[in-house]
């Protein structure tokens, strides 16, 4: 069976179709027993190597930011590890957004030094700051907009000037933005990279990461990474992705409608001390993600004087949030970050980016990510919690 006849499946269904099988008829004309071997049109082989119900996600992915190509793995850790992994070798330099998913911050400050690989962690909030920190040795440059867990914002096109003049690939982490709200490869960026855990499936029960690229990175990056390395998204995730995709469009609409509310309540509030929403007009990069963003997101973070109190509130008798990690999902989910753990843990910051973190967000972030519920019930609970403080 030819490819786009096993994309389609047989039945002519409307809705995607699970094709959970791990292996497929071939013939020994068709494919080689070495991913070596693999040419982009070769039929589907074994699930690790590309699968009809992962493909279509691809596909899908590929389209949603205008690209090429999509490649699709268990989580969106494996993605960007897959990524780091394929794009960079022992003596090259990668330059980071200092703050930016803590797995990813760890990967690159705790692991890929091992390999030979140096860091740099800058603030790419400024991206002169970028330009600062270019080496001769610099390949990749990795941005993270907005940035989990503070909603600190890049300029993706400045970057990617950046990237363009120094001979470096420019990768965003595009999670908390989505397609509905900016396309960084149209922006300049190589590729784009999003945990589709969180809004692209929308549910919160399915993990997964994708990546959008050239074709040509892209099926290097299947040989490498996706088959060598071995992290494949299962048939069923992408199913379960696929379907929440269909409603993308909407769900983002109404998250960033109902982050509004909440976010313009959080602001007024007298016991809260920050509030970050892109679409709020205090936002200190409010002029950038007017232009980069058509749609602010879900995500607001905000601060308190005594936080590890309120988060225990919080966890104690939330009803409509769950006191929860994760993001993107239809209910509400909040989560306390204290600002030091993560500074030193997770970012090994220095004293002066400690302090220019602890600037931005106080001894630490309430992450929200505001749900699909009336927005009325979640400034009700907010307000009830808030009150008691
Ligand atoms: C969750 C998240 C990741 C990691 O994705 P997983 O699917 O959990 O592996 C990466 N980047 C951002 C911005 C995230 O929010």
């Amino acid at each position: 069976m030819a490819k786009d006849e096993q994309l389609r499946g047989s039945t002519n269904a409307v809705s995607p179709e699970i094709v959970t099988a791990t292996s497929f008829h071939t013939h020994p004309d068709l494919v080689g027993f070495s991913a070596n071997d693999l040419t982009l049109d070769a039929p589907h082989f074994y699930t690790r190597w590309s699968n009809p119900t992962v493909a279509a996600l691809e596909e899908k992915l590929a389209q949603l930011e205008c690209g090429e190509a999509g490649l699709c793995f268990a989580s969106g850790m494996a993605a960007i590890s897959a990524l780091f992994l394929t794009l960079l070798r022992s003596g090259d330099h990668l330059i980071l957004s200092e703050v930016c998913y803590a797995g990813v911050a760890e990967l690159a400050h705790d692991i890929l030094p091992k390999f030979g690989i140096a860091v740099s962690a800058v603030d790419t909030g400024d991206p002169t700051n970028v330009a600062a920190a270019v080496r001769p040795e610099t390949r990749l440059i990795h941005i993270e907009t907005p940035a989990n867990p503070i909603l600190k914002l890049t300029d993706i096109a400045a970057v990617a000037a950046i990237a363009r003049s120094c001979g470096a690939r420019l990768s965003v982490d595009s999670t908390i933005a989505t397609p509905i709200a900016t396309r960084p490869l149209s922006l300049g960026a190589d590729f784009v990279v999003h945990s589709l855990s969180k809004y692209l499936c929308g549910h919160g029960d399915a993990i997964g990461g994708g990546i959008v690229g050239s074709s040509a990175a892209m099926a290097e990056m299947r040989k490498e990474a996706l088959i060598h390395h071995g992290g494949c998204m299962s048939p069923f995730a992408a199913w379960l992705i696929l379907r929440g995709i269909e409603t993308l469009e909407a769900r983002m609409a109404i998250h960033e409608r109902n982050a509004g509310v909440v976010a313009r309540f959080l602001e007024s509030h007298l016991k809260v001390e920050k509030t970050y929403w892109p679409g709020l007009s205090s936002h200190p990069q409010h002029e950038l993600a007017k232009r980069q963003m058509s749609n602010f997101s879900g995500m607001v973070t905000f601060s308190v004087g005594n936080g590890i109190e309120l988060a225990r509130r919080v966890a104690d008798a939330a009803r409509t949030f769950s006191y929860a990690v994760s993001l993107g999902k239809t209910k509400s989910l909040v989560f306390y970050i204290p600002s030091d753990d993560i500074a030193s843990s997770s970012y090994k910051m220095y004293p002066d980016s400690t302090a220019r973190y602890k600037d931005w967000i106080g001894d630490g972030a309430f992450r929200v990510s505001v749900g699909l519920e009336n927005p009325v019930r979640l400034v009700d609970e907010l307000s009830a919690f808030l009150d008691k403080s």
